[in-house]
């Protein structure tokens, strides 16, 4: 279980206290791929029994707050959350069936956009959603309008 030590030290490196609930969280998230909290609740009990959904909800804020995951939120879609912190990539988001997939930054470090008027702000980051669909989204659309 060395995997699992490493996530333990981990959270506790980042202050928070350390239950099997939030191990299992921070593992399940990083294996997956943007999963939404209903994906992630299963995936929780399935490395450490019943876990409440309040109990899931709790976590995720306390790990998102911790900066050890990220939460994504396009618009008109539920929550995600995922694994890779720290860096400035984007996402792709498929308009039809929601999926969702990492765009490295294109300058390769925040803010990446330089805005056409600051407003006199210092700014930070920007945070780019492309919108689309996906290769098998696009699939069915064509041969819908064939
Ligand atoms: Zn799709
Ligand atoms: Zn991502």
């Amino acid at each position: 279980m060395t995997a699992s030590r490493t996530t333990a030290e981990e959270l506790r490196g980042a202050g928070l206290r350390v239950t099997a609930a939030r191990v299992a969280l921070l593992d399940t998230v990083r294996a997956g791929d943007h999963l939404g909290i209903e994906a992630i609740a299963s995936g929780v009990r399935g490395r450490v029994g019943h876990v409440s959904l309040q109990a899931v909800y709790e976590a995720l804020h306390a790990l998102t707050a911790a900066g050890l995951i990220r939460r994504i939120e396009p618009a008109g879609s539920p929550p995600r959350f995922e694994g890779r912190v720290g860096d400035n990539h984007h996402h792709v988001v498929c308009r039809s069936c929601g999926v969702v997939a990492d765009v490295d930054c294109a300058v390769g470090e925040a803010p990446c956009l330089a805005p056409s008027e600051d407003h006199g702000f210092s700014i930070g980051e920007a945070e780019v959603v492309y919108w689309g669909l996906c290769p098998a989204c696009s699939i069915v659309h064509s041969s819908e309008h064939q």
